[in-house]
C-alpha cells in the first residue's frame, strides 16, 4: 500500500493503489511553452495570418497544429484551455503507463485538439446554457467527427488522427457511429475519454456548475466498463491531486512565459512545421478551410490598408461579400465602426490603423452596421502582424458578434430590476430593502461603523385620496420618493416599505445626523407644491434610529417604527428619533460579566446590569425593549418582570434551524446613590437590575445556540437601559444556582 500524504493524496480516496507521480518536467514545459508562444494566442495568430496573407512574409508559420489551435482559441478560450489541461494530464499520465516517447506525444497532441471540430460550431450551441436539442446534439457529434478530419487535413501524424477519431467511443460498444469496442479502441483514445470527461466534470460549464472532485471519480466509477475503460479508470483514480492541481495551474498559464521557445518548437517536429508546409496545396486547402468555418470575421489588411482577405464569416456579420471588397482599402467607416458610447470610430481612433502603426494589439467593444442594416455590437480584436525582424506587414481583425451576451445580459439586468424596483416609484422595493438592511445591520455591527434608518410616511394620505384621486396620489407618492433619492448619499439606500411609506438607510450616519437628514426632509416637503393637488402641498412624519449593540434588523426597524407612530401621536409633520445609538462607550456588546449555571441539561446565564436611569425611566425604556422584541411578559410584579421571547426578537438564524424560546427574568430595584470601585468613581447608580436568560425549553444539543441568542439579547438590553454592567451585584454562578 502506498503512503499517501495530504499532498499527495489521491483524487478520490479509494484505499490501497499505486500512486502516480507528477508529469515529467520537459512534458508540462513543452505544453506550458506552446502556450507561452500562443499568449497573446493572438500573436501567434498573427504570425498564421500573415504567412497566409503575405506571401512575401519572411516569418515562418508555426504549423499546422499550432494554427489550429490559436483557431481554437479564437473560437473559444474555454475549449482551448480545456485541450492543454487534457494535454498536460493525459501527457503525465502517458509517462507513468511508460508509454513511449512518440506516442506520448501522439496523445498530447491529440489531446490539445480533440475539439478542434468545434470550429464550425455556432457560438449559440457553445454557449447554451440548458440541454441541446437533437438538432444541436447532431451538429455537436458531427464537430467530434470534423476534428478527425480537420486533423487529416492537416496532415497530422496518421497516430494523431486515429486517437482523435475514437474519443468518443464508448468502451462498451454501444455509441452509435463508434462501432470499436474494448481494447481495440486506441489506448490514447481511451486514456483521453477519462482525462477530458474528468477535466469537464470539475470545471465551472455554462449548463452547469463544477462537481467536486470526489462526486466526479464517482461518476467515473460509474461509467467504468460502459463509458470508459474500466482499468483504466482504476488507475486513474490513483492519479494524486497534487498533479492535477500543477496541471490545472499549468494551464491557467501564469508560469509559462519563462520557458524556452527552442522546446516548444521541439514540439512541433512531431507535425510536419517546416515552412514549405504553408506552401503545400494540401496545407492551403486546409487553411482555407479552417477560415472559412470560423463563425467569427476574420479580415487581413496588410501594411498599405489593402484589404487581402474577408473570410465567410465577415461576410455573414457584414452582408459584403468577399470578392466585392478584397483589395479596396481598408477604413472603419467601411463598417460604420462606432465605439461603445456610440461616437463614430474615425482614422486615427480605428484599431486597424493603430496595429498597424503602432504595432499594438487591442481588445474593444464596438459597434458596426451588420448585415441586416441593425447595429451589431462585436468584440473586436486587432492583432499587428510582424515579420522575423518586427517589420509590421499588416493586421488581422477578428469581429466577434457579442449580441447574443449583450442581450442576455441586458435580458439580467431588466429580470433583476424587476425583482427588487417598486414600478411605480422606481425606488428599491420591500424585498429588496429586506435583503440589503440584514446586510446593512451585519456588516455594520461587524465594522463597528454607525447607520441609521429613516422611515416616513404621509399624512392624512387617505383623504389625499379621497379629495384628488387615487392617480393624484400616484403623483404624490413619487414627488416623494424623488425627494428621498435626492437626499441620497452615496451607499445610502431608498425602498418604499408600503403604499405610502418608505425607508432611508443611511449608511456611516449616527443618530442625530439621520434626525437632521430626516428633518430636511420633512421641511422640504411640507414646502413643495404639488401640482396634482393643484399646488397644495402634503406633509409626513419621521422614525429614527441608530444601531445599537445587541440590535437585529427587526429590533431596529421596530424601534424606527416606534418612532414613526409617536410622531404621529405627536401631530404629524414631525420627526422622533428613538435609541441611545452605537457610540456611547459603555455600550460594549461583550457582557463582561457572565454567570453561567448548569443543572442536569438545563442552562442559564446571569448578568447584573446597572442603570443611572431612575427605575420608572428604565421601565419606560423596558417597554420599549418588550414591543421591539416582541416579548410576551409572562409575570409582573412590584419588582419582578419576567418576559418570553421567540426568534422574533432574536438574532436570525440558518433557515431550517428550529426557533429558541428564551425566558428573560428581571430583578429591578432601586440602586445605591453612587459607588466607588477599586477607588475608580462610577457614576451613580439609580436602578440595578438582575437579568437571568434561561432556555424556554431545555435542549442540551444547542446551548452555544442559545448562549448567543442570550448574550445578544443581555445587550440589547443594556442599550434599551443605557446600562453597564454592575460588578458589585454580581455573584458567581454557582452561588446564585444554589
Ligand atoms: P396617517 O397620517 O395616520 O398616516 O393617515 P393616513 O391617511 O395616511 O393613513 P395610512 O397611512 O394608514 O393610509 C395609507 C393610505 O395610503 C391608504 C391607501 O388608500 C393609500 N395608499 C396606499 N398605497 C397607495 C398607492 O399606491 N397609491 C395611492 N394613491 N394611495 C395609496
Ligand atoms: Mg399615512
Ligand atoms: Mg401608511
Amino acid at each position: 500500500m502506498t503512503d499517501t500524504t495530504d499532498s499527495q493524496a489521491s483524487l478520490f480516496p479509494l484505499g490501497s493503489g499505486i500512486s502516480l507521480p507528477a508529469p515529467p518536467p520537459e512534458s508540462i514545459s513543452r505544453l506550458a511553452t506552446l502556450l507561452a508562444e500562443l499568449e497573446p494566442s493572438v500573436r501567434a495568430a498573427a504570425n498564421a495570418g500573415a504567412a497566409e496573407a503575405a506571401a512575401r512574409s519572411a516569418g515562418a508559420p508555426r504549423g499546422a497544429a499550432n494554427s489550429l489551435y490559436v483557431a481554437l482559441r479564437c473560437k473559444s478560450v474555454r475549449t482551448a484551455s480545456h485541450g492543454l489541461r487534457v494535454a498536460l494530464i493525459a501527457s503525465g499520465w502517458a509517462t507513468e503507463l511508460n508509454l513511449p516517447d512518440h506516442e506520448r506525444e501522439a496523445i498530447e497532441i491529440a489531446a490539445l485538439l480533440h475539439d478542434v471540430g468545434i470550429l464550425g460550431l455556432p457560438d449559440e450551441i457553445l454557449s447554451k446554457p440548458g440541454n441541446l436539442d437533437p438538432d444541436e446534439s447532431r451538429l455537436m457529434n458531427q464537430a467530434r467527427k470534423m476534428s478527425a478530419t480537420i486533423l487529416r487535413q492537416a496532415s497530422a501524424d496518421p497516430r494523431v488522427e486515429e486517437i482523435v477519431e475514437h474519443v468518443p467511443a464508448w468502451y462498451d460498444g454501444s455509441r452509435p457511429a463508434y462501432p470499436l469496442r474494448g481494447e481495440a479502441i486506441p489506448l490514447g483514445s481511451r486514456l483521453i475519454s477519462i482525462v477530458e470527461a474528468f477535466d469537464a466534470m470539475i470545471t465551472e460549464q455554462v449548463y452547469r456548475p463544477a462537481m467536486s472532485l470526489e462526486r466526479a471519480g464517482i461518476e467515473l466509477f460509474r461509467s467504468a466498463g460502459t463509458q470508459f475503460d474500466p482499468a483504466l479508470v482504476n488507475l486513474f483514480a490513483r492519479f494524486p491531486a497534487s498533479t492535477l492541481g500543477q496541471c490545472r495551474q499549468e494551464a491557467s498559464g501564469r508560469k509559462i512565459r519563462s520557458l524556452a521557445p527552442e522546446i516548444s518548437n521541439s514540439y512541433w517536429a512531431l507535425t510536419d512545421c517546416s515552412s514549405h508546409a504553408g506552401d503545400r496545396p494540401d496545407m492551403r486547402l486546409f487553411k482555407d478551410r479552417l477560415l472559412d468555418n470560423m463563425h467569427d470575421a476574420v479580415v487581413f489588411i496588410d501594411s498599405s490598408l489593402r484589404i487581402l482577405r474577408w473570410n465567410h464569416g465577415a461576410e455573414r456579420l457584414t452582408g459584403i461579400a468577399g470578392p466585392s471588397i478584397c483589395d479596396r482599402l481598408w477604413a472603419p467607416g467601411l463598417l460604420s465602426m462606432r465605439s461603445e458610447r456610440g461616437d463614430a470610430i474615425g482614422e486615427d481612433e480605428c484599431p486597424v490603423n493603430n496595429a498597424i502603426v503602432s504595432g499594438a494589439q487591442s481588445l474593444r467593444r464596438l459597434s458596426i452596421t451588420a448585415r441586416t442594416r441593425d447595429r451589431v455590437a462585436v468584440d473586436s480584436h486587432t492583432i499587428p502582424v510582424a515579420d522575423s525582424h518586427g517589420a509590421i506587414l499588416g493586421a488581422v481583425l477578428v469581429l466577434h458578434d457579442a449580441s447574443p451576451e449583450i442581450s442576455l445580459q441586458e435580458r439580467c439586468q431588466s429580470l433583476h430590476a424587476k425583482a427588487t424596483r417598486d414600478p411605480l416609484t422606481q425606488v428599491a422595493n420591500r424585498a429588496e430593502f429586506d435583503r440589503v438592511f440584514e446586510l446593512f445591520v451585519k456588516t455594520h455591527r461587524q465594522q463597528q461603523v454607525a447607520c441609521s434608518l429613516i422611515i416616513c410616511d404621509l399624512d392624512f394620505f387617505k383623504s389625499v385620496n379621497d379629495t384628488y384621486g387615487h392617480q393624484a396620489g400616484d403623483e404624490v407618492i413619487k414627488s416623494l420618493a424623488t425627494l428621498l433619492k435626492s437626499s441620497c448619499r452615496p451607499g445610502d439606500l431608498v425602498a418604499r416599505y408600503g403604499g405610502e411609506e418608505f425607508v432611508l438607510l443611511c449608511a456611516d450616519c449616527g443618530n442625530g445626523a439621520a434626525a437632521r437628514r430626516a428633518d430636511q426632509i420633512r421641511s422640504r416637503l411640507a414646502q413643495t407644491p404639488q401640482r396634482s393637488l393643484g399646488g397644495r402641498a402634503v406633509t409626513a412624519s419621521f422614525g429614527v434610529t441608530e444601531i445599537q449593540p445587541g440590535d437585529t434588523a427587526e429590533t431596529m426597524l421596530r424601534r424606527a417604527d416606534r418612532g414613526l407612530l409617536t410622531a404621529k401621536e405627536k401631530g404629524r409633520n414631525t420627526v422622533v428619533q428613538l435609541g441611545a445609538g452605537s457610540r456611547s462607550s459603555e455600550f460594549s456588546e461583550e457582557p463582561a460579566t457572565w454567570g453561567r449555571a448548569d443543572g442536569g441539561k438545563a442552562v442559564c446565564f446571569f448578568a447584573s446590569l446597572a442603570t443611572p436611569m431612575p427605575p420608572a425611566v428604565a421601565r419606560e425604556k423596558l417597554a420599549g425593549f418588550i414591543a421591539d422584541h416582541q416579548a410576551k411578559v409572562a409575570n409582573q410584579g412590584e419588582t419582578d418582570i419576567t418576559l418570553v421571547i421567540t426568534n422574533g426578537g432574536l438574532p436570525r438564524r440558518r433557515r431550517g434551524d428550529r426557533s429558541i424560546s428564551l425566558v428573560v427574568a428581571l430583578k429591578i430595584r432601586t440602586g445605591a446613590e453612587s459607588k466607588q470601585l477599586g477607588g475608580t468613581p462610577q457614576p451613580a447608580v439609580q436602578t440595578e437590575i438582575e437579568v437571568t436568560v434561561r432556555p424556554r425549553r431545555n435542549r442540551d444539543r444547542r446551548r452555544s445556540a442559545v448562549e448567543d441568542a442570550a448574550r445578544q439579547l443581555t445587550a440589547s438590553l443594556r442599550s434599551y437601559l443605557g446600562a453597564r454592567e454592575n460588578p458589585c451585584l454580581w455573584r458567581s454562578a454557582t452561588a446564585r444556582s444554589e
